[in-house]
C-alpha cells in the first residue's frame, strides 16, 4: 500500500452482510431478548425489503444454554472458535458447544475465508460497571473502530470503552473472530440471568445505530478519521486463594468494587480479605482495571483484568463504489 494520505479515505468493501448474535452465553440476557426481538421484526414482511442492500443475520447463539438459563451447558461456546476447534478431530461425544461451534462457523464463516459475513456483531453482558464496551482482537479493523467512534458520538452520555484483547501471536477464539470484521458488544452491570430495562435498553440502541452506520457506510459516506483511546489488556489477576484448598482467600476491595476503567496504582488497595486485611497492587506500572468482580470469572481464575491505554489516530474511511469492487475482483483474478 502506498504511504497513507491523511485527506484521503481509505477505501474498504461494503458490508453486505451482517450478523447480530445474542446468547452466546446462555445467561446474558439482554442480548438474548434483543435477539429474540429482532427476529420477530424480521419477521414481519417490509414493503421496502427489495431495496435494502444489507443482509441482517440474527443469531440466538447458544439456544440449549438459553434453555437452561446458564453460561453453557457443557464448554464455554466463546472459547471455541479457534480453527484447531472447528475444523479438527472430534471425540466420540463431543462436548455439546463444540459441535454448535461447528454450526455457527457454517452459518456465518467459514472463519477466514471469502464466504464468511462481513461483520458479527456478538452481544454480551458483565456484571462489572463497565457501561458500554467494544471488545475486539484487533487494534487496527478501522470499521470497528470508526463503528465504536460513530456510537460514542450518538450517545454521548453512555460510558463508552474500546478494549483490544488481542496479541499478534495468539489466535481469537470467539465467536466475533467468524467474520471478516467483528467484535463484542458488552454491556453491564446486569447480573447473569436477570434483565434490566436500563441495560437492555443500551444494548438495544448500540445495534439501532451500529445498523445505521453500516447504511451509512454502505451508500457511500465518508467517515472522517481522527482518535479513539483504546484498552489493551496487559493481564489477568487472579483472587488471593487458599494453597490447599484453592478456595478464593478474599473479595475485590471495596475501594476497587465498581471502579472498572479507573487507574490503579502501585500500592492502591485491591483485595479485601475475609479476616479483614486489605491487599494492595503490587505491580509497578499504573494499569487500568475492568471486568473486576465478573460473575463468570471466578470459575477461569480471573478477578479482574489490567489494561493499557493508548491513543489511536485513525484513517478516514468509505465504502468502494461498485466500479472500484469489480475493479479489485479483475485484478485480483489476474493475480492468481
Ligand atoms: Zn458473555
Amino acid at each position: 500500500m502506498s504511504q497513507m494520505d491523511v485527506d484521503e479515505p481509505v477505501c474498504l468493501p461494503r458490508l453486505s452482510r451482517v450478523a447480530v448474535c445474542g446468547g452466546t452465553h446462555g445467561n446474558e440476557l439482554s442480548g438474548v431478548y434483543l435477539v429474540r426481538e429482532l427476529l420477530k421484526l424480521q419477521r414481519r414482511p417490509s414493503e421496502d425489503d427489495d431495496e435494502e442492500p444489507t443482509s441482517l443475520l440474527t443469531v440466538l447463539s447458544n439456544p440449549r444454554a438459553v434453555q437452561q438459563g446458564r453460561r453453557y451447558t457443557d464448554t464455554d461456546l466463546n472459547r471455541c472458535f479457534t480453527l484447531a476447534t472447528l475444523n479438527g478431530p472430534t471425540s466420540d461425544s463431543p462436548p455439546y458447544e463444540i459441535l454448535r461451534a461447528r454450526e455457527l462457523n457454517a452459518m456465518l464463516g467459514p472463519k477466514g475465508g471469502p464466504g464468511a459475513v462481513d461483520l458479527v456483531c456478538d452481544l454480551h453482558n458483565t456484571t462489572a460497571n463497565m457501561g458500554l464496551c467494544f471488545i475486539a482482537y484487533s487494534d487496527c479493523d478501522w470499521i470497528c473502530l470508526h463503528i465504536f467512534k460513530y456510537l460514542q458520538r450518538q450517545m454521548p452520555d453512555v460510558p463508552m470503552r474500546f478494549v483490544h484483547l488481542g496479541s499478534s501471536e495468539k489466535e481469537s477464539y470467539s465467536l466475533d473472530s467468524v467474520g471478516k470484521h467483528g467484535f463484542a458488544m458488552e454491556i453491564g452491570p446486569q447480573p447473569h440471568g436477570v434483565v434490566r430495562s436500563d441495560i437492555y435498553g443500551l444494548m438495544n440502541a448500540g445495534v439501532q445505530h451500529m445498523l445505521d452506520w453500516v447504511r451509512l457506510f454502505n451508500s457511500g459516506a465518508v467517515f472522517e478519521g481522527g482518535f479513539v483511546d483504546v484498552f489493551t489488556l496487559v493481564k489477568n489477576i487472579d483472587y488471593p486463594r487458599d494453597e490447599k484448598t484453592h478456595n478464593i482467600t478474599a473479595a475485590v476491595h471495596s475501594h476497587l468494587q465498581d471502579r472498572d476503567f479507573c487507574l490503579l496504582r502501585p500500592h492502591d488497595p485491591l483485595f479485601q480479605t475475609f479476616s479483614g486485611e486489605t491487599l494492595r497492587y503490587s505491580g509497578s506500572e499504573p494499569l487500568y482495571a475492568f471486568f473486576i468482580n465478573e460473575g463468570s470469572y471466578y470459575e477461569k481464575g480471573i478477578a479482574l483484568s489490567l489494561a493499557r491505554k493508548r491513543r489511536l489516530v485513525i484513517p478516514a474511511i468509505r465504502a468502494q463504489t461498485e466500479e472500484e469492487e469489480q475493479a479489485r475482483g479483475f485484478t485480483s483474478e489476474e493475480e492468481e
